[in-house]
């Protein structure tokens, strides 16, 4: 099963997929987890993309579609996936389809968390004290929430008319939001 999670920044997520991950048991591919990653190990990629983490903007497209493609090779991926935080513009939606048809594969569904702003940067103000991230800091917030409405928003209109999209509200506990998801995802499965 390929799952799409969509979603602003701090709208949980990270949390959520990782939970599905366990459930539909197949892997988690957070762009964000595999850029900071690549950052933190010094690679010439993470070189690359590290003023683009810090100052809240997107990776180059083509940057981005590269690695993704690089991981979608890897065995693991054979029998599905979650992208978390991919794609953010149409020109990667644009690319992931590909990627996947010519695999013979197909998108079966996405999943749209929602939240009101002022509780997604509360959200994220508590995280930046509990893992110290550099992209979490008052204005890096703000621009990241206009990123989204810019460039990843569109999205939702596109994955709406391809009947992909299902939109789960992402407030209350994170028990709450994946018992939401979950019945989503059934639905999926039943077709
Ligand atoms: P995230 O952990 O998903 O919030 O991503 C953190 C940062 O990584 C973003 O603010 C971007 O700088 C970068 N990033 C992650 N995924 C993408 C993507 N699909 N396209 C471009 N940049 C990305």
């Amino acid at each position: 099963m390929i799952v799409v999670f969509l979603g602003p920044p701090g709208v949980g997520k990270g949390t959520q997929a990782s939970r599905l991950c366990q459930l539909l048991a197949v892997p988690h591919l957070s762009t964000g987890d595999m850029l900071r990653q690549a950052r933190g190990a010094g690679t010439p990629l993470g070189r690359s993309v590290a003023e683009f983490l810090d100052q809240g903007r997107l990776v180059p497209d083509e940057v981005v579609v590269s690695v993704v493609q690089q991981r979608l090779w890897q065995p693991d991926c054979r029998t599905g996936c979650l992208f978390d935080g991919f794609p953010r513009t149409l020109v990667q939606a644009q690319a992931l389809e590909e990627m996947l048809a010519a695999e013979g594969h197909r998108i079966d569904r996405v999943l749209e968390l929602t939240l009101a702003e002022d509780q997604l940067v509360a959200r994220m103000l508590q995280r930046a004290q509990r893992e110290n991230r550099a992209d979490d800091t008052p204005d890096t917030i703000q621009r990241r929430l206009n990123v989204y409405r810019e460039q990843t928003a569109p999205l939702v209109a596109h994955y709406a008319a391809a009947c992909l999209l299902r939109t789960v509200d992402g407030g209350g506990t994170p028990e709450e939001v994946f018992a939401r998801i979950t019945a989503c995802v059934g639905q999926g499965i039943a077709g």
